[in-house]
């Protein structure tokens, strides 16, 4: 039963692939935190990364096509070996498609990555890092001890090397709910981030964007601990919002893993949903024409309320007002 698919077919909508404008790619789970929200069970044992060979594979896939964002995420994205030079050849090849990197701030100051954040800087890649919050308290409970305040540390190195001051160096924190409820409306917690992080710091930043907890992997674990799995369903379900429909990322986004395998975003795939044949043979970056995946039906299931809940959630943040 997918509740989802039914509640889309009730109002008269369905969900297809539009114009790709974000090549998302997950490069691995290996992570130096273990945070209790973590869909992907990203941790420091894990040990599937993206090799130097998969990464030329989807470069020269990229290379034939106009797809104007790289979205590179993980685990911790900059602990695989590549990611540096992941980012030298997506530059390469065109200088001005735009590179994110999703960040957990702490990793800028582990030792070896001390230069990291000035290298991210100088090619000018974007930087999401998530915050889930501007107090010690909520951070270190949902992230581990001393994470936030490294979080601060980190942010003060890209703030002087001109994140979230200057016009080209974007930084956006991402803020996710430390519990089983629904994300504050975004615009009233970014102007609270930023005047307690300001006054209390004197950090800056761009935008926050919210995003809410999708009930899967180790969310899913942590709500099933505490019995409140079936609340916590019932809560999106019924915050679903028809108009967060025409935003969601799996329309515009293509989600690669670490092997190369394709998704519609990277809930699905956690959750194994890969694009598949005819034959039932999982799909691969390689093996998609570019040209025809507009109007592609996307993959769905309970999950997906998640990021239809209230005002929608994306890797961008909300989807509504
Ligand atoms: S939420 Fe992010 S930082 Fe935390 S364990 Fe998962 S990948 Fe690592
Ligand atoms: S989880 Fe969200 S982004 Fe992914 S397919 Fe479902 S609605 Fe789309």
């Amino acid at each position: 039963m997918n509740r989802f698919s039914d509640r889309l077919t009730a109002v008269g909508l369905r969900l297809r692939h539009a114009k790709t404008e974000v090549l998302q790619i997950n490069v691995g789970k290996l992570c130096n935190l273990t945070c209790t929200h973590c869909h992907v069970n990203a941790g420091p044992k894990r040990k599937e990364i993206m090799t130097r060979e998969t990464i030329d594979r989807i470069i020269d896939w990229l290379a034939k096509t106009e797809i104007p964002i790289v979205d590179l995420t993980g685990g911790a994205p900059e602990m695989i070996p590549d990611f540096r030079y992941f980012i030298e050849r997506v530059k390469a090849l065109q200088p001005s498609r735009h590179v994110i990197d999703r960040c957990n701030l702490t990793i800028l100051l582990e030792p070896g990555y001390e230069d990291l954040a000035e290298f991210l800087a100088k090619k000018k890649v974007e930087i999401i890092a998530s915050m889930p919050c501007y107090s010690p308290k909520n951070v270190n409970a949902q992230r581990g001890e001393g994470v936030f305040e490294g979080s601060i540390a980190a942010l003060k190195v890209l703030n002087r090397l001109g994140y979230g001051v200057a016009g080209d160096l974007a930084l956006h924190l991402v803020y996710n709910p430390v519990g089983a409820f629904l994300p504050a409306p975004q615009a009233e917690l970014e102007t609270d981030y930023k005047r307690e992080l300001a006054t209390h710091f004197g950090i800056v930043f761009n935008r926050l964007y919210t995003i809410t907890n999708l009930p899967i992997a180790r969310f899913a674990a942590y709500l099933r601990h505490n019995n409140k799995l079936e609340e916590y369903m019932e809560l999106l379900i019924s915050a679903f919002n028809q108009a967060t429909v025409d935003g969601l990322m799996c329309r515009n986004t293509i989600s690669v893993g670490w092997r190369g395998e394709v998704y519609d975003c990277d809930f699905n795939q956690q959750l194994d949903m890969q694009w598949a044949n005819p034959d039932e043979s999982g799909l691969f970056l390689w093996d998609v024409d570019p040209d025809k995946i507009d109007d592609r039906e996307i993959m769905t299931g309970d999950h997906c309320f998640g990021c239809t809940a209230g005002a929608g959630s994306s890797c961008g943040g909300a989807l509504v007002e």
